[in-house]
């Protein structure tokens, strides 16, 4: 008899900062028709990070099957033990940052080929059976390896869009008068204005010429745009068409980008012209041979979620939520059309629109954001319900698309929770005498010749210790162990005077108490701790400054990563979200939950793949359906 090769695929559907106790809420609403068919076939349950409950360690965990005592990512940011207690580094990418193996890299190794998008530790990619499409998972806008130009606003009389850190990037432009016949039936021009798209960011080159007119077609404002020999007629609040342009690197690279009026009056000269990113075509993989094919099969990619465009104002409500639909969907049916079609054994994908948009609009939403106001309520909630739409479109697509041999798991890194108050642990050991430091044309100059503790990233707090710090000065020993003692007790009793709540809900030693929170990895710093809901480290180690406490202020009002990872809060929390269903998966009525190194041994498991080098989580058996495993 021969046995049946093992052929199991699987698609990691990552939802960056989506909370589970919103998904329920709106599944039970009707909003998520497809996860709740998911959850019906399925598991489901909640994803427990690893602290701090931070981006990279927590996708780095999933796609390892290791915890942060082992990958050796614990923070949002890291500090090399033996540099200046003041240095920490991104941890995005993979080159010194990663201690375990990833799936892909093992995968590929064996001969098998996955893909990821815009996953953290995708990039550099390594291994030749290893896609890496799309940006290194970094949140960042405008800023990967393959983005053209940043997106862009060009604003005509009194539009002047300002960002909540007084953010003010849009380009003024005077609107020419005219009457130029364009021979568009109806419409009649009354303005116009010349834009160039330039390449700005390192290593590309060209510039190109298109002009937009502005006039009126059957009494309502509307706009032409000429671009390379073609007349697009665009309504206020419409997109063009996505637009091609040729520019440069060492080669030809086709960009594109899209336009949009988000507002104009002609009465009063006014306009607002959003202008996307632009972004190649086709060049935004590590092997193009297969993305060509999935670019012309499935439209444009694009990895930038321009949340800061929408909170300068350059963008309204439904631009938005396009912009950011277009990365999900896009991402989805890629996932689908690699392992069905393609011959991928995995696919790990990752979109970023809940982080995005909690970080900046908890307080739009959640009651118990300081600054929430009812009278904004309808309309943020209306543009959460856009994305948990698109989120419910993304894991619809897959279900729809994948076949009998593909198990699907939909899946957060954290959720995200309202903040009350900012916390500056740098400016309580000053204040106690722990760090001396002078202020220097408003920068921080720590001497640290007199300083015995520092906070290196937002969790990851540091004794100056002799021998293995650049100016150490604690002695190794018992005066190091004595120091962590006092520093433990002093920052557990820490009050807010106000409420007299205390902040820090835990503090200990990670060497010692770490391992019940899968720290203890050297880098895990000296002394973690752990903020009570409602404060957040606000990501800041500033020294100077004089208020321990502050008011959460700018656009941080929901954030994450600084209280326990199992917290809830109001209606979000630290705690992340996990479905699964397909191959080899039964269906089970109860919530379970797990941690985040669970799901790599799972999916191993199911397809019979050996374990990965630095594997430590364990089978979830509870959702196997065992007549499928091999
Ligand atoms: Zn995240």
């Amino acid at each position: 008899m021969k046995t049946k090769k093992n052929i199991s695929k699987f698609i990691v559907l990552g939802l960056d900062g989506a909370c589970p106790d919103i998904f329920e809420g709106k599944l039970s609403q009707g909003l998520m028709p497809n996860l709740k068919r998911l959850k019906e076939q399925g598991c489901w349950g909640d994803n427990i990070p690893f602290p701090s409950a931070v981006t990279p360690g927590n996708w780095t965990s999933i796609a390892t099957g290791s915890k942060p005592s082992t990958h050796g990512i614990s923070d949002f940011t890291m500090h090399t033990v033996g540099q200046p207690l003041d240095e920490h580094y991104d941890v995005f990418t993979k080159d010194r940052n990663n201690l375990a193996e990833f799936a892909w890299d093992a995968y590929s190794r064996r001969g098998l080929k996955t893909a990821t998008i815009a996953y953290p530790g995708s990039l550099p990619q390594t291994e030749k059976k290893h896609l890496a499409i799309g940006n290194s998972g970094m949140p960042a806008e405008n800023a990967d390896p393959y983005t053209i130009a940043p997106s862009r606003a060009l604003t005509a009389g009194s539009p002047n869009p300002v960002g909540p850190y007084g953010w003010q990037e849009h380009e003024k432009i005077d609107l020419q008068s005219t009457n130029d016949e364009l021979g568009i039936a109806g419409f009649e021009s009354r303005y116009f204005i010349d834009i160039r798209i330039k390449a700005l960011n390192p290593g590309f080159k060209g510039e190109h010429g298109t002009r937009l007119y502005l006039g009126t077609l059957q009494q309502k404002v509307a706009g032409v745009l000429c671009c390379m020999n073609e007349k697009i007629l665009l309504g206020i609040q419409e997109w063009t068409p996505f637009l091609d342009f040729s520019f440069s690197n060492e080669t030809e690279i086709i960009g594109q980008c899209r336009m949009r009026i988000t507002t104009a009056d002609l009465e009063k000269g006014n306009l607002l012209l959003y202008i996307s990113t632009v972004y190649p075509k086709y060049y935004f993989s590590t092997n193009s041979a297969d993305t060509d094919g999935l670019r012309d099969k499935l439209g444009p990619y694009n990895d930038n979620l321009p949340i800061s465009r929408f909170l300068m104002g350059w963008l309204d409500d439904q631009a938005l939520s396009d912009e950011f639909r277009l990365q999900g969907v896009w991402e989805a049916r890629a996932a689908v059309e690699l392992v069905s079609n393609l011959g991928y054994r995995g696919v790990f994908a990752k979109w970023h629109a809940f982080d995005k948009f909690y970080h900046f609009f908890m307080q739009k939403i959640d009651p118990a954001a300081p600054g929430y106001c009812t009278d904004e309520y309808a309309r943020y909630e209306k543009l959460h319900d856009m994305l948990i739409k698109t989120a419910d479109e993304m894991i619809g697509i897959v279900l729809d698309g994948m076949d009998k041999e593909t198990t699907l798991v939909v899946i957060s890194d954290h959720g995200l929770m309202a903040s009350r108050k900012a916390v500056w642990v740098n400016r309580f050991l000053a204040r106690h005498g722990y760090i001396s430091h002078t202020e220097e044309g408003g920068l921080d100059v720590v001497d640290w010749k007199k300083t015995r503790a520092f906070v290196s990233a937002f969790m990851l707090l540091n004794v100056n210790l002799k021998g293995r710090d650049p100016d150490g000065i604690v002695e190794p020993g018992e005066e190091y162990e004595a120091l962590k003692k006092e520093l433990i007790e002093l920052l557990r009793g820490w009050k807010d005077p106000e409420n007299n709540t205390h902040v820090m809900s835990a503090v200990f030693d990670p060497g010692k108490d770490g391992i019940f929170y899968g720290l203890g990895n050297d880098r895990d710093g000296d002394i973690r701790y752990f903020t009570t809901p409602g404060y957040t480290l606000y990501r800041s180690t500033a020294v100077n400054g004089k208020e321990l406490l502050t008011n959460t202020f700018g656009p941080y009002l929901g954030d994450h990563g600084s209280c326990i990872p199992s917290t809830r809060f109001s209606r979000g929390g630290e705690v992340g979200a996990f479905y699964i269903s397909g191959k080899g998966i039964r269906h089970r009525d109860g919530k379970m939950q797990i941690f985040p190194c669970d799901v790599i041994p799972t999916l191993l498991q199911i397809a019979g793949e050996k374990p990965l080098a630095n594997q430590e989580g364990a089978v979830i058996h509870k959702c196997l359906d065992c007549a499928d495993i091999p």
